[in-house]
């Protein structure tokens, strides 16, 4: 178990293999509460896991199945599930329970959060991704005109982390979730990320993949813990993310998952590390290889140029008045803030596509 202190909030994160029964029964404190529950959740989640969590789920509820993965974080959905519930009758002490991957987990968190000023919820993740959005009270929907622009910081009662749900994840779901996994042993510790690096990211047992989602929320628990709304070090949670998010949006949200984009950008900033004296060429290199290996999509770098990708990064909602300022590692576990000028970026990103 793992707790979670943010400021305005604290609660747990249960770890478990087919535990979803004896996990809610332990949160009876919460749930007991509760008027009714409403289960949040998409098709895929649904038709792959719903059986098993409804044969698992110690409590009466009633299920709203939103379509498969981004397209449930849409407006029309966001209002669907607010009709769903004021038709069902729900109440302020109503409690909504999102089952599926940070998608549902972030529009239901929403949902929650702006339902009659705010109902409990508790996320219950079904992808390795969500090993990082779960945790942290990061609520969205996206707009037209950018991916996650109205949200809420919001957190859940608890986090009930089922390894088994993950067993039906398709493969490029793994590779994607995997990524953040990577990240949290690049920004604290360099052991455990040999340890990763040691075995496939196809072939873990339930006890390693559980080792290393525990692991990584921890690390997430701990930055949120001492900055909840990203006023200082959970701006290292961005690393990989700048060139990261600019891979993903000239893709046009297509065939590269935000995870496939963000490996790409973590080996940038390796790269860039390495300019600024913080990791040496061996260590990027350790880390792309491995990468390669495991079928992340490098070549998809080719299909960009520098100015398409250098506009994205521009725009990116973390980019401070047009500068570009990237999360880097002073070494591997130790990650810093630096403004980095166009020209570096350049050279940076020529290096990258060698
Ligand atoms: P996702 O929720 O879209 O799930 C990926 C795909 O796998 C979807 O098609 C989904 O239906 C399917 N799926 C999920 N679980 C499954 C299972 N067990 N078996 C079979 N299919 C399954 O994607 P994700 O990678 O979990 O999350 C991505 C989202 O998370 C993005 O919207 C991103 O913005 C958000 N996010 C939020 C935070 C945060 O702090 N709130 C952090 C990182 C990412
Ligand atoms: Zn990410």
């Amino acid at each position: 178990m793992i707790r979670v202190a943010t400021a305005s909030h604290a609660y747990n994160v249960l770890f478990g293999h087919s535990f979803l029964r004896e996990a809610f029964e332990s949160l009876a404190d919460i749930t007991r509460t509760a008027d009714r529950i409403f289960v949040l959740t998409d098709e895929n989640v649904w038709k792959a896991q719903g059986d098993t969590f409804t044969a698992a789920f110690p409590l009466p509820f009633e299920v709203y199945v939103l379509p498969g993965g981004e397209a449930c974080k849409s407006f029309d959905q966001y209002n669907a599930c607010q009709t769903f519930l004021l038709q069902q009758r729900a109440t302020r002490k109503s409690l909504i329970i999102a089952f599926g991957g940070g998608a549902v987990g972030d529009l239901s968190g929403f949902v929650a959060a702006t339902f009659m000023r705010g109902i409990p919820f508790i996320q219950v993740p079904t992808t390795i991704l969500a090993h990082d959005s779960a945790v942290g009270g990061k609520t969205a929907i996206n707009h037209p005109l950018g991916k996650n622009m109205i949200g809420a910081f919001y957190q859940p009662q608890a986090v009930v982390y089922d390894i088994a749900f993950l067993k039906t994840l398709p493969e490029q779901e793994i590779r994607s979730g995997m990524t953040e996994v990577i990240k949290h042993a690049l920004i604290s510790d360099e052991a455990w990320l040999n340890e990763l690096m040691s075995r496939s990211i196809y072939d873990y047992s339930d006890d390693e993949l559980s080792h290393h989602l525990q692991k990584g929320t921890q690390v997430k628990a701990n930055i949120v813990a001492e900055d909840e709304t990203e006023q200082s070090v959970r701006k290292y949670l961005n690393l990989g993310h700048t060139y990261g998010h600019a891979i993903e949006a000239a893709s046009g949200y297509g065939n590269l998952s935000h995870g496939e984009s963000v490996m790409i950008g973590l080996i940038y900033c390796l790269l860039l590390s390495e300019q600024y004296g913080g990791v040496t060429r061996e260590q990027t290199m350790s880390v792309y290889r491995y990468a390669q290996s495991q079928r992340y999509p490098f070549d998809a770098v080719a299909k960009f140029d520098f100015e398409t990708l250098l506009s994205y990064m521009q725009k990116d909602k973390k980019a401070e008045y047009g500068e570009l300022q990237f999360v880097l590692l002073s070494k591997i576990g130790e990650p810093y803030v630096q403004k980095v000028d166009v020209a570096q970026c350049q050279e940076v990103d020529v290096l990258l596509r060698q």
